[in-house]
């Protein structure tokens, strides 16, 4: 790297100057937007009631490896709106040198505050919750903000006005929908184009256990020229080796248990866990690397969108990139076990 640019300047925290090389990055749909193939997500694990020093070693280690690109939403915590107070001490800490490198993203959606006006995608509520994230995260803009979950009450016009109204205040340069329908991203898609502010990408759930992106959305957003970026690609943690043995007292089902619960994991579950577990080792892969190149094979998803408890798990997931080709008889075998 130039010398021009060389980070010994910086005080304190320097990141590794090898970070672009181990790292390749995707356009997002067609924008002029490059993503990390794997993103970190601060959805557990940057609460308040979680460990401070962890959480910086996470966000070290992942900007040392070349993931640039960090995902929150208002409610990250536990409690809401601590995972962005964490990320912005953080930001403030070690990162404050290296803004113009990273691509902060933020989203509202789902409940926040109390009343009628802390929920869903009114106009009210997205502008009012972009300004307490910014607030929180100590930024002045973020780069991608996302309207969290569809609106089946506030008509479309109203929130995709609400997005271009905040880029064009100068407090997110992009904007993207989340966990749309194929159709109704369709219609946002176009309701965005129409008030010149393009739908930069989306953020579905898409993992070897839930596909339903593959049902339509996935075409809407190549021919739209939308990005994708697959969140919960290891199903929490189900798709690693981590519950094959049983139920680690350090694992997200044991120890938090909100979103993933012991019993959403049952014998079936773990049978066919266990034979894609075969054939990640038979890849020379662990099932987290190949559950994440298994989304990587497919040019039209931009980015995975990875959480993590440790620097080790971290560590070990970025290895996936190290090998995303798949055998015809591979995936073949894959398909065999989800059917
Ligand atoms: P994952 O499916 O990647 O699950 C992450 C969890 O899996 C970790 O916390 C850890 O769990 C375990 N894990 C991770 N890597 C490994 C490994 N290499 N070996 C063993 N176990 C591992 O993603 P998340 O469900 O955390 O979601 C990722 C991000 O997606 C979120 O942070 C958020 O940014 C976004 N998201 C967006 C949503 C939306 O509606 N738009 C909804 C949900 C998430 P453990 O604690 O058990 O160690």
């Amino acid at each position: 790297m130039s010398k021009l640019f060389n980070d010994s300047n910086k005080k304190g925290y320097q990141a590794k100057e090898s970070r672009y090389d181990k790292m390749n990055y995707r356009r997002s749909g067609k924008s002029g937007l490059l993503l990390p193939e794997i993103s970190l997500g601060l959805w557990h694990n940057f609460g308040s009631t979680d460990d401070f020093k962890n959480a910086e070693n996470l966000l070290k280690c992942a900007f040392d490896n070349g993931i640039t690109h960090f995902d929150l939403a208002n409610n990250y915590g536990p409690p809401y709106g601590s995972a962005e107070s964490t990320f912005g001490k953080i930001l403030k800490k070690d990162f404050k040198p290296y803004r113009d490198e990273l691509i902060i993203s933020t989203k509202a959606g789902w409940d926040m505050w109390p009343g009628p006006y802390g929920n869903f995608g009114s106009r009210k509520y997205l502008i009012s919750s972009l300004d307490q994230s910014l607030q929180r995260m100590g930024l002045d803009y973020v780069d991608i903000f996302y309207h969290h979950r569809p609106d089946p009450e506030t008509p479309m016009e109203e929130t995709m006005g609400a997005l271009d109204h905040i880029v064009r205040q100068g407090k997110a340069l992009y904007v993207g929908i989340s966990q749309y329908s194929a159709e109704d991203t369709l219609k946002a898609t176009k309701i965005l184009k129409d008030l010149g502010t393009p739908c930069l990408i989306h953020q579905p759930r898409y993992s070897m256990l839930d596909r339903w992106v593959e049902g339509g959305l996935l075409d809407v957003l190549e021919n739209k020229g939308v990005g994708a970026i697959a969140f919960s690609p290891l199903n929490q943690g189900i798709l690693t080796d981590k519950y094959l043995a049983g139920f680690p007292e350090d694992s997200r089902a044991v120890k938090d248990g909100r979103y993933l619960k012991t019993d959403q994991i049952d014998e079936a579950l773990i049978l066919k866990v266990k034979q894609l577990n075969e054939i990640a080792l038979s890849r020379g892969q662990s099932l987290a690397q190949m559950a994440i190149a298994w989304l990587l094979k497919d040019k039209r998803i931009t980015s995975v969108l990875v959480g993590a408890s440790r620097t080790e798990q971290l560590l070990d997931s970025l290895k996936a990139l190290e090998n995303l080709e798949f055998s015809k008889e591979t995936l073949i075998k894959i398909e065999g076990i989800l059917k």
